[in-house]
């Protein structure tokens, strides 16, 4: 837990709100944001980069909803977007296109129009064929594309294989070896103008070495572009600083902050940096419903209404979140599976889980503000989640539940 979700008599509260009251009012599963706990994330980042020039991109992927943009739109984010979809939210949220990086390895040429209609500050390309349609994109619209290259480090993230990202085996970014031939491809290209270099090696790391080492092989290429004429405005280098789900001691943003800022200690470069994870991960829950105890030969499961269509995490990657009673209960404590009601035996939020509980009690899955919402499905058919942002003691809904007639308008039955 942290400042911004606390017990009161026994009654989990974020910010000032009782969280059961929102149970009640919006019903189950939904998640809740703490508008406070985004603000003071977003002011850590600025104030510990506030030495130099820099531009926080939000990534966009850790959680997409309007109202959380728009969060950080006004306090001044630039945004980190991996589709075209993502642009368009960022506009709609009230982002400036001028302060958006495009990743992603399979950038569509519809995505390339539409990210260079809307005048964005740099594309991170991440292959060969990608610089070259891009200068074709760009030409064909008499434009010229601001580029960075995401280099691969080859720096170990040391975190889950799947969310790791800069290894040499990995899709993500070019080989270290190669990028100083493109830069020079780049350079030749009519429609393309080289601003920055970038690189994210991967999400939900927990010490500052690997984002040392990624930023001193970023620096070291740099140097030697600068020695083949081409210079720099800026250094972006992702995203991926970690948070604490349940013992993990990840790095402070000021200390993450000062360790990048030492290793670039004397570069002229403007800093971006792409954090995703860290800004939203601890300012939301998942609020679920008890729905059944059953107590089976061997395990007892507790089964709520939240599933794996609603965090996939657990499932995808065996991830860890607390799981707490919104209100606690003076009884003996019980060993549970958390299990959802989707017809799948990886569809669990929570394995020997020790509660004391009883059917109908609602719990808090913590942690769930970051890649929960915005991985989720319709899987099962099951409309999704609620959205509520909570700021002081006002309480606003982001996002509608979705109904089911929604989640098959689209379809048509053929004669
Ligand atoms: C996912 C991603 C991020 C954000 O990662 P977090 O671990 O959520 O901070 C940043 N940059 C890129 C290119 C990404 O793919």
């Amino acid at each position: 837990m942290n400042e911004y979700f606390h017990y009161q008599q026994e009654q989990l509260c974020i910010e000032n709100v009782v969280l059961s009251d929102i149970a009640h009012r919006f019903g189950t599963p939904c998640y809740v944001y703490s508008r406070a706990a985004l603000t003071n994330g977003y002011r850590q980042f600025s104030e510990a980069f506030k030495a130099r020039e820099h531009l926080i991109c939000y990534a966009v992927k850790a959680n997409s909803n309007l109202a959380i943009l728009n969060v950080f739109a006004r306090l001044g984010a630039g945004f980190d977007i991996v589709s075209g979809g993502e642009l368009q939210r960022v506009l709609a949220a009230g982002g400036a296109a001028n302060k958006v990086v495009f990743s992603g390895v399979g950038k569509s040429e519809a995505e390339m129009r539409q990210a260079l209609e809307a005048g964005i500050l740099c594309f991170n390309v991440e292959s060969a064929p990608e610089l070259e349609r891009l200068n074709a994109v760009a030409g064909s619209m008499g434009k010229v594309a601001p580029i960075s290259l995401r280099v691969n480090p080859d720096v170990d993230a040391k975190t889950h294989p799947y969310i790791s990202t800069g290894l040499k085996q990995s899709k993500f970014g070019v080989a270290y070896t190669e990028a100083l031939v493109l830069y020079r491809r780049a350079a030749a290209m009519p429609h393309l103008r080289i601003t920055g270099m970038d690189c994210h090696i991967g999400s939900q790391l927990t010490e500052t070495s690997p984002f040392i080492a990624a930023a001193e092989k970023v620096l070291a290429l740099a140097e030697q572009l600068a020695a083949s004429g081409i210079k720099l405005e800026h250094l972006d280098l992702g995203g991926g600083l970690g948070i604490r789900y349940d013992d993990e001691t990840p790095p402070s943003i000021a200390e993450y902050a000062q360790a990048l800022l030492n290793a670039l200690q004397g570069r002229a470069e403007k800093i971006i940096v792409e954090p995703g994870r860290v800004l939203v991960g601890n300012a939301g829950v998942l609020l679920t419903r008890i729905e059944y105890l059953k107590h089976g030969e061997e395990k007892n499961f507790a089964i709520v209404d939240a599933a794996m269509n609603d965090l996939m995490r657990p499932a995808l990657y065996d991830a860890w979140h607390a799981i707490l009673p919104l209100q606690k209960r003076d009884a003996a404590r019980q060993q549970y599976e958390v299990v959802g009601p989707i017809c799948e035996t990886g569809d669990f939020i929570g394995h020997a889980r020790e509660m004391a509980v009883d059917q109908g009690d609602t719990l808090a899955v913590m942690s769930a503000g970051a890649y929960g919402m915005s991985m989720s499905s319709n899987y099962n058919t099951r409309p999704r989640a609620a959205e509520v942002m909570v700021d002081g003691a006002q309480i606003h809904v982001v996002r509608e539940r979705e109904k089911v007639e929604q989640l098959y308008a689209a379809e048509k039955i053929i004669c």
